[in-house]
């Protein structure tokens, strides 16, 4: 099905919607088109490929959208290279705080820059039963953030094989 695009009225991507309800919005005076399909018309109207709100609307969720998505190179990133466990610029690997095989999940939360010793040392175990208590916990960086750290960095992302754990 046609999905039409809704900006909102600073131009930024909000969502899609069917082309029924564009054209509902329309017909309500909430959103002006921006973009027409020239042949293809619904009632009276041309049916739209993108629609703008008329009125601008607060993004309750404008978190999730600058909320970097989850990479291992983007884990790196965050902690600059630096061996959550013992602090060294060293790291080149990716740790599951808890790990994957006991039902640790792959994100931001759960996932520390870590140097192949103490990815080795650590193993299948939690920080408290490797003696290897985290230097930080991790937190989920916003796409700036990530930016700034590979700006910071100079990257290149550095090429670590991926942890077992
Ligand atoms: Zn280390």
């Amino acid at each position: 099905m046609t999905q039409v695009e809704v900006w909102n009225a600073d131009e930024t991507l909000l969502h899609r919607v069917s082309v029924r309800h564009a054209v509902q919005m329309i017909w309500r005076g909430v959103a002006t088109p921006v973009s027409v399909h020239e042949s293809e018309t619904l009632g009276p109207y041309q049916v739209p490929l993108v629609v703008r709100l008329v009125r601008y609307v607060e993004q309750k969720w404008l978190y999730s959208r600058t909320r970097a998505t989850y990479s291992r190179e983007g884990v790196l990133l965050r902690d600059r290279g630096q061996c959550a466990y013992c602090g060294r610029f060293a790291a080149t690997t990716m740790d599951h705080v808890l790990p994957r095989s006991r039902g640790g999940a792959t994100s931001w939360l759960n996932a520390v820059a870590a140097c192949d010793d103490c990815n080795g040392r650590k193993g299948d175990r939690t920080p408290e039963e490797a003696h290897l208590p985290l230097r930080w916990q991790p937190y989920v960086p916003t796409r700036a953030q990530l930016r700034f750290a590979r700006h910071a960095t100079g990257t290149p992302t550095p090429h670590g094989k991926e942890p077992v754990t």
